[in-house]
């Protein structure tokens, strides 16, 4: 029986679909890349912006067709589309989904198969398959406690993501995140550090431990762990080499946790903290609950705490209301504060948000996208500028796989490296996946970095 993931969105999505993968491995189910030879389809959506709603419904129309022709055909919809509350809205309009997940559960789907296969999940358990976990089935490895790769991942996959807090408790108005994914569930430690360790026995040197705000890690839970304090718990893991998180929130980040990544060896030096626009009226609109003052100030805490230190952050431009005058406040802050990486996004009318229910999108979106291609341009400029300083530096990089006849891996930075793989790439003794290398950087642009590898000293 063969399975095909299709997936949409943000980390956390690559992350659950992973998860799903895994699951329907321990079913017996094999990866197949092509969905039409495909038994079991899993469409593991977004909706943080139209277009990615828009391609969700776009797949499934696709899929019409084949479910006709092959009804056994299993069509799981998953994800942001569906929501916490979202499968019976759908199930009416959608007739030709068999199983309807939320975010970051694969345990209907697999509820599904074993009861259509006549097994049911106290057996499947008894068979040493599954454990469970509070009222969802979430499927783990019951030897190792921790999540088991999808096949085509185990042995290849250098770096993994861990989800550490499902949901956010913010609302933020233009944000559906909450609407879709619940309030705020961080994991237990234990657990976190179970999936960390299982990772790294498959190979993985690298974990992304997530949230839509990871600092907030363990606040809904009573005398709760904090992220400094799952950082120190799961350092020390053998076979772990770099830990990155994101991502995080202005309001948030505590000196404790700055200082934790400043002294933790394996913690890299990069952060990831959204501002989403310059203007302190717009900020107020966003109800995000930090100025433009505070921001600076957070930027400059970040840099003084933790030295080398990168910072990525998100934009949105053409939020209801917003002039000519507030975006030029945005473009301001950025080439002020020559920031590493900026993810910039049109603003788009999510449904059911307060931005949806209250304000007028009254931007025109040929003057959303000349905003986006001003702040592109700027960053191409900021970025390239900062990136140059890199040329003839020596680095470390994370070999995470071959790309076009190069090595292709990260620095501690999450700057982008390619450098030359010579003859024999995948021969014994040449394989650098999953090695940190030192290289020198040897030509620096805006998005990638090329090197020449030194000689390990
Ligand atoms: S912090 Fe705001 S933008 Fe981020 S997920 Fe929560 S509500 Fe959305």
């Amino acid at each position: 029986m063969k399975y095909h993931v299709w997936t949409e969105g943000c980390q956390m999505n690559v992350a659950d679909s992973q998860r799903v993968a895994s699951a329907l491995e321990a079913l017996g189910y094999v990866a197949e890349s092509e969905a039409e030879q495909a038994d079991v389809i899993v469409l593991n959506t977004c909706v943080v912006r139209q277009s990615a709603e828009d391609k969700a419904y776009g797949r499934l129309t696709s899929l019409l067709p084949l479910k006709r022709k092959r009804p056994e055909l299993v069509i799981n919809l998953m994800g942001c589309l569906v929501g916490v509350r979202g499968a019976d809205a759908l199930r009416t309009k959608l007739p030709m989904v068999d199983v309807f997940s939320p975010p970051s559960e694969p345990g209907p789907l697999v509820r599904y198969l074993l009861e259509r296969d006549g097994h049911d999940l106290a057996e499947a358990e008894r068979l040493q398959r599954f454990a469970y976990q509070d009222e969802a089935t979430t499927v783990l490895n019951a030897q190792t406690g921790g999540y088991t790769l999808p096949a085509f991942e185990r042995g290849r996959a250098v770096s993994a993501h861990v989800p550490i807090v499902y949901g956010c408790s913010h609302a933020c108005t233009f944000c559906i995140i909450p609407l879709k994914r619940g309030v705020e569930r961080s994991r237990p430690v234990g657990e976190v550090a179970a999936d960390v360790r299982g990772l790294v026995e498959q190979g993985v040197r690298e974990v992304t431990l997530l949230g839509q705000i990871v600092d907030r890690y363990g606040q809904d839970i009573d005398d709760g762990p904090t992220l400094a304090g799952l950082l120190r718990a799961i350092h020390d893991i053998e076979g772990l080499e770099r830990i990155r998180f994101l991502t995080s929130h202005p309001n948030w980040m505590t000196d404790d946790l700055l200082r934790t990544v400043a002294e933790l060896p394996k913690v890299c030096e990069h952060i990831e903290v959204p501002v989403q626009a310059g203007d302190d009226a717009v900020l107020a609109n966003m109800k995000r609950g930090y100025t433009n003052g505070d921001y600076r100030r957070l930027v400059e805490r970040i840099r003084t705490i933790i030295p080398n230190v990168s910072i990525g952050t998100d934009i949105i431009v053409g939020f209801p209301g917003e002039t000519a005058e507030q975006f030029e406040a945005t473009y301001t802050l950025l080439a002020d504060l020559k920031i590493d990486v900026a993810h910039l996004a049109r603003y788009s009318t999510r449904p059911g948000t307060v931005a949806q229910r209250r304000m007028v999108d009254d931007v025109p979106e040929a003057e959303k996208v000349r905003r986006f291609q001003v702040l592109e341009d700027l960053q191409e400029r900021v970025v390239g500028e900062i990136n140059a300083r890199f040329v003839g530096t020596r680095l470390e990089v994370l070999v995470e796989d071959l790309h076009k006849g190069k090595w292709r891996g990260r620095t501690r930075n999450n700057k982008l490296v390619f450098f030359e793989a010579g003859p024999t790439p995948e021969a014994p003794g040449h394989n650098l996946r999953g090695l940190t290398v030192p290289v020198t950087i040897t030509q620096a642009g805006a998005w990638s970095m090329q090197a020449e590898r030194l000689a390990d000293r």
